[in-house]
């Protein structure tokens, strides 16, 4: 059978519609916001199995409204344990934070730095810091990773930490208050995980799904097509089995008639699966029954159909014996789904990157000023160059005007030398002033359509922010939403850029 898009025959019609009704462009890319992006080489026809983790991967939860119910539920918390009242009438941002910040509990304030670790912005609160007070916090030195002192944010779920942390501090901070920082921070993680521990939240989400999760009509087709293409599905999720249950039936539930339950989607249901240290320990899996209570005998054989909980990597390979290169792990969480999965096994990793939508639209949108951004930095080196070497200049000319000519002729050329590049000199600085002052101003424009308060999440200035770092080093693919994998055939070659080095 041809792969060409030219009509030839009813069937080729037929299958036209067909492909037209998946939305699968026959064709070219996708638009930006429907690519999936590539930054090592994977062939999806040498992946026999694609497992799925569910939170913010499968399910994509509204964060706005999710993080108000959190942070009410944790506020009120927080005032059980002794702090003011006036904390369940504070005011708070839910779009302050971004994935990739650290948490400096020592001085209280929220850090975004480069892939080398430096400190690009700081806020205290919701208060930028200014770039002295920047400089005298962290001296320009490179931030240690020290877990007693530095917390990192790194799934949209701690998201609402950093929203209720800044605003705390916002709402507490005088200059005569005298607060511990890393107290208040472990107190309002502690707070958080307690309103998710004792059901309330969840309780909450699954008696109103669609006002927390959004509904994607085109993921049953994506399993679909997958399952089509003869490849074998698993879910792999920390949530636990009632809850799991819950939102994939309000998310796979009546999508396709020929899968009668959600269950039907997958070959491996995994749930409580305690992901980073299922890749790391050797657990065995359990069944859960129908009361939701896991059985006592021993799992021999995963079963399709059936849900289990715990486990780990290593069983999860000895019962299935899949070759570990020939998964593809689909996750949202750097450290629990794609790092973890990338140093334990030979998994190949999609990252699920819900910003890379606002992201994307940011730069399509302000494509124009961003070139012009790359060629004033250009236009700055060039005339720092120049600057510099009317400098040397000078000096050398000084230098031989401070010897003394022993011509007077010479001494007066000398000195029109000296004229001549000390005004150069301050044409150049005046001119560099100016290309400074529109860089700074159009630098800030495009870190602010990125996000309001941080710029972009994966980029620090012209580097890679320690986030983008991440997401380049451990994931093979990234893309914003699973359904983004309808757009390609199950075949598909992603092709990673050609690294060039600085000489090539
Ligand atoms: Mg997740």
């Amino acid at each position: 059978m041809s792969d060409s898009p030219t009509l030839r025959h009813d069937s080729d019609h037929q299958q036209l519609a067909l492909l037209a009704d998946l939305a699968v462009p026959l064709e070219g890319q996708p638009p930006p916001s429907r690519r999936i992006y590539c930054n090592r080489n994977l062939r999806l026809d040498q992946i026999d199995v694609v497992g799925f983790d569910m939170d913010y991967t499968l399910a994509s939860y509204k964060q706005a409204e999710i993080d108000r119910l959190s942070i009410e539920a944790t506020a009120k918390k927080l005032v059980q344990k002794g702090y003011p009242d006036s904390l369940l009438s504070m005011k708070y941002r839910t779009n302050f934070p971004i994935r990739g910040l650290l948490v400096d509990k020592r001085l209280g304030n929220v850090l975004k730095t480069d892939r080398y670790r430096y400190v690009k912005k700081a806020f205290h609160g919701t208060r930028e810091l200014t770039t002295e007070e920047r400089r005298q916090a962290y001296q320009l030195k490179r931030v240690r990773p020290d877990p007693r002192r530095y917390h990192s944010i790194d799934s949209l779920f701690a998201l609402s930490e950093v929203t209720v942390f800044s605003a705390v501090v916002d709402e507490l901070d005088t200059p005569l208050a005298q607060i511990d920082y890393g107290q208040l921070f472990d107190d309002v993680r502690t707070s958080i995980d307690e309103a998710h521990r004792d059901g309330s939240l969840k309780e909450i989400i699954t008696a109103d799904l669609a006002r927390y999760i959004e509904h994607d009509k085109d993921l049953a087709p994506t399993l679909h097509k997958l399952r089509s293409a003869g490849k074998k599905l698993f879910l792999l999720t920390n949530s636990e089995p009632y809850y799991t249950d819950a939102v994939m039936s309000y998310l796979l539930g009546g999508g396709l008639p020929e899968y009668p339950s959600w269950k039907s989607y997958f070959d491996i249901i995994v749930t409580s699966a305690a992901k980073p240290t299922f890749f790391t320990t050797a657990n065995l899996f359990e069944e859960v029954g129908h009361d939701g209570q896991p059985h006592p005998h021993k799992v021999k054989e995963l079963h399709r159909g059936r849900i289990y909980r715990g486990g780990s990597l290593a069983e999860f390979e000895k019962l299935t014996s899949e070759a570990g290169d020939r998964v593809l792990y689909v996750g949202d969480h750097i450290y629990g789904d794609v790092l973890r999965a990338k140093k334990e096994s030979a998994w190949r990793t999609l990252m699920i990157i819900q910003e890379l939508t606002d992201e994307l639209t940011a730069m399509e949108r302000l494509s124009a000023e961003i070139a012009r951004v790359d060629k004033l930095e250009e236009r700055l080196a060039a005339l720092q160059d120049g600057l510099r070497g009317r400098q040397a200049m000078l000096k050398a000319v000084q230098r031989s005007l401070d010897e003394k000519p022993a011509a007077r002729e010479r001494e007066v050329e000398l000195e029109a030398a000296r004229q001549r590049l000390k005004r150069g000199i301050d044409r150049i600085r005046v001119q560099a002033k100016a290309v400074e002052a529109e860089h700074g101003e159009l630098e800030a424009e495009v870190e602010r359509a990125f996000h309001p308060f941080w710029g972009s999440a994966l980029k620090a200035e012209s580097e890679l922010s320690s986030f983008g770092e991440q997401v380049e080093r451990y994931a093979c693919l990234y893309t914003d939403r699973v359904t983004n994998l309808l757009r390609y055939t199950a075949g598909h070659y992603f092709r990673g850029p050609r690294h060039r080095m600085a000489h090539e």
